[in-house]
């Protein structure tokens, strides 16, 4: 709208670097793409400062936009690569990075990119690679989810999201805020959040607050699980209907002729039936699900 376009005018025309590499290329944002460029210096370098990167390490950037994030990490890091999926920005990110010859740009999706071919390609040798991003917002859980479901080396995944999904990453059980994405990431990886972000650090300013979090990979899951996919689909159903029992919420998933069996093997495994899966820890979910898998009822 012609308002936002006014607002668009008035961040540009605030944000130095920004608007000097937006204007000489007369780039326009793309809202379907998630595309909010960072413009505040001091977030940047705490970005940075979270990766904890150095020069035997690689960082993999997902969305480099112009490039404001990418410079630093170059600086920063040993290897970058980053994977932008909007072909007018390979140009100016061609022009932005052409100091430095330790980044390499690749046009793609990275939900649709082969990271594990990546890493052999750009990463082998390194002491650690970290990903290192400002995500768009459209494709964020799929995008850490991939991250993690791929099993790759990586030490750390610094990302900057909206508000809302780092509080969810991080919460502990108990809460509205606790869910499948929770125990996902948790598994994985021990999250810290870095700092909150409000809007007029970007260009164009997103309408939701946003927030740095630090996923620090796990060395091994923190819990045991015999099956990973159906240990996952085992939360997913316990967290279907949040307003449901846990014990309700599993019978829908393994069946109705069961009810009476799996009230037992909950209480059994110390987890009472009538319990929401949000009061869950990760420890007893593990538990929940083994006993299931043990009975034959995990899928
Ligand atoms: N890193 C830049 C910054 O901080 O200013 C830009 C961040 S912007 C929030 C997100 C970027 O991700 C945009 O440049 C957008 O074009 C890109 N992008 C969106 N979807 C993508 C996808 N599926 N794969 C790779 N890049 C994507």
């Amino acid at each position: 709208s012609a308002m936002d376009k006014a607002a668009m005018e008035k961040a540009i025309a605030t944000s130095g670097r920004t608007r000097d590499i937006i204007r000489k290329h007369g780039f326009t944002f793309k809202k379907s793409l998630g595309q909010n460029f960072l413009i505040n210096a001091r977030v940047l370098d705490q970005i940075i400062e979270a990766a904890d990167l150095d020069e035997t390490k690689g960082a993999l950037e997902v969305g480099p936009g112009i490039g404001s994030l990418t410079e630093r990490l170059a600086k920063a890091a040993g290897k970058v690569t980053a994977v932008e999926i909007d072909r007018r920005l390979i140009p100016i990110l061609q022009d932005v990075l052409d100091p430095y010859d330790n980044v390499s740009v690749v046009h793609g999706d990275v939900l649709k990119t082969d990271l594990r071919a990546l890493w052999e390609e750009r990463f082998a040798g390194l002491a650690g690679v970290s990903v290192v991003a400002n995500l768009p917002y459209y494709v964020t859980t799929p995008i850490i989810m991939k991250l993690l479901e791929d099993r790759l080396p990586l030490d750390n995944i610094v990302v900057m999201v909206q508000k809302e999904v780092a509080v969810r990453m991080a919460a502990k059980p108990g809460g509205k805020d606790y869910g499948s994405l929770t125990v996902a990431v948790q598994y994985y990886c021990e999250p810290e959040l870095v700092c909150i972000v409000p809007g007029s650090s970007f260009i164009p300013a997103p309408n939701v607050e946003s927030a740095v979090i630090r996923l620090k990979r796990r060395r091994a899951p923190a819990v045991d699980v015999r099956d990973e996919d159906r240990f996952f689909r085992v939360v997913q159903a316990s967290f279907a209907q949040r307003r449901k029992t846990l014990a309700n919420n599993l019978t829908a998933f393994s069946g109705k002729e069961r009810k009476g069996e799996l009230a037992e093997l909950l209480t059994a495994c110390g987890v009472q039936p009538e319990r929401r899966a949000e009061t869950l820890s990760l420890q007893e979910f593990a538990a929940v699900y083994e006993a299931l898998e043990k009975a034959g009822m995990s899928d």
